[in-house]
């Protein structure tokens, strides 16, 4: 089971290095043995070594010198350096020095049997995390690993071109601020799994798939420029709010925000009015000039209503010919003012082709026992009774609320 792995064993002494080959052989290992340093530099380029035992006295070469060029030949090679008593500190510096560990001799096989084994583990360990490592290499869109220790250890050449300072800056980067919290929760659970986390950095906005990547205890996070998307589920949902002809909010979406603001009329008695406009004789408008220009004017009212509107009113196309205004914290003798400006505005502008035009006005003001419905059936008779008084007009809905209306004509 162990045919791959090789062992590279490095001692001076023949007996001791004839024994340590057999029983690595019993063991399942390939071996390759060097008396000098020689020899295990000629062994070390050979290659296809995954650890090395190597004693530190050698005729020719310090074992610390011996280990130098292997870490510089074979980097995931790992060494396990064996010693006398005599020279401890130098073992020990060994190990800082990249060793996986130290035995002192005579030391026990069982204790370097499994030393060995975990040694090639870890080697196994690290060429895995290269090999990981090379298919973000790759990927055209940037990849980022995160360590252990919550630093980054890894940008491909898409992350570090695209997000130049995000090497320096770290997860404090904007790309990853957001992030970090949830990155640092898949850090510490070391929990299996997919998060979606969105940042955004001028005008493009990116998805970050964050992975905790179990066997080689990283964060892997995968970049996606998702701002085409978001463009376009931007438009699908402004298509479905507004209305194709004049591009003002459609009846749906009115709807929608009108139960809105009557609720929160409801629960904090701030005022609320609501208006409704209709063409007068817009009938005769498409007998006579076409449907086409009957479309332009609908376009040039609601052009010239939404000039005059407050930010907080909102605007709909209620029906054909038919309109609403919202206006939020509005009581009665504003809102009537303000229908008839809009009025106004429309009986003054000459429409091309046309000529002139006139809307009427029915406008209501929110009450407390109102709900959706009450409000839009009175706001619809208020506008049957402007059309009722003869068109051109503003009424208002309860009647004693009409009195300042109309006298700005
Ligand atoms: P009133 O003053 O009573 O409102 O008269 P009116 O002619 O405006 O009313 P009526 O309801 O009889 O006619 C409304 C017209 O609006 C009929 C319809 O063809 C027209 N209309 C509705 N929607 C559109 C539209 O999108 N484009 C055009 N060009 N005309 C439309
Ligand atoms: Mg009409
Ligand atoms: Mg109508």
């Amino acid at each position: 089971m162990n045919e791959e792995k090789k062992i590279l064993v490095v001692d001076d002494d023949p007996n001791l290095r004839k024994t340590l080959a057999d029983i690595l052989r019993v063991k399942g290992y390939a071996t390759a043995i060097a008396s000098t340093g020689a020899e295990a530099i000629a062994a070390m380029e050979a290659g296809g070594i995954n650890l090395a035992l190597i004693d530190l006295m050698l005729p020719d070469m310090h074992g610390l010198e011996v280990m130098a060029r292997l870490k510089a030949m074979l980097p995931m090679t790992e060494a396990i350096i064996l010693t006398g008593n005599a020279s401890m500190d130098t073992a020990i510096e060994a190990t800082r020095q990249g060793a996986f560990s130290y035995l002192t001799k005579p030391y026990h096989m069982d204790d370097l049997l499994r030393n060995i084994e975990h040694g090639v583990e870890r080697q196994q360990t690290r060429e895995e995390i290269l090999r990981l490592a090379s298919f973000p290499r790759l990927d055209p869109n940037p990849v980022i690993e995160i360590d252990s220790a919550g630093e980054i250890s890894y940008l491909n050449p898409a992350a570090e071109r695209l997000f130049p300072g995000l090497g320096a800056q770290g997860v404090s980067h904007p790309l990853l601020r957001d992030a970090t919290e949830r990155i640092e929760g898949l850090r510490q659970d070391k929990e299996q799994g997919k998060r979606l986390e969105q940042a955004a950095i001028g005008e493009t906005t990116y998805e970050l798939q964050i992975y905790y990547v179990q066997e080689v205890n990283l964060i892997r996070i995968y970049v996606d420029d998702i701002s085409q998307r978001k463009r376009d589920e931007m438009e699908i949902y402004l298509l479905a709010i507004t209305d194709g002809l004049t591009g003002i909010t459609n009846r749906r979406e009115f709807t929608a925000i009108l139960g809105r603001e009557v609720a929160r009329a409801k629960r904090y008695g701030t005022p609320l009015a609501l208006a409704m406009y209709d063409l007068d004789h817009f009938k005769l408008v498409n007998d006579t000039f076409g449907h086409d220009v009957g479309d332009d004017v609908l376009r040039t009212v609601t052009g010239l209503v939404q000039k005059k509107l407050r930010s907080t009113d909102i605007m709909a196309r209620w029906g054909g010919e038919e309109f609403m205004v919202l206006m939020p914290q509005t009581a009665a003798p504003a809102a009537g003012n303000a229908a008839e400006k809009l009025r106004l505005a429309i009986a003054e502008h000459h429409f091309d082709k046309v000529g002139k035009l006139t809307v009427s006005f029915g406008v209501t003001i929110f009450e407390l026992a109102d709900d959706l419905d009450s409000l839009l059936k009175r706001v619809d008779d208020a506008l049957y009774l402007a059309k009722e008084q003869g068109r051109n007009c503003v009424a208002m809905l309860p009647k004693e609320m009409a009195s300042p209306v109309g006298t700005i004509d």
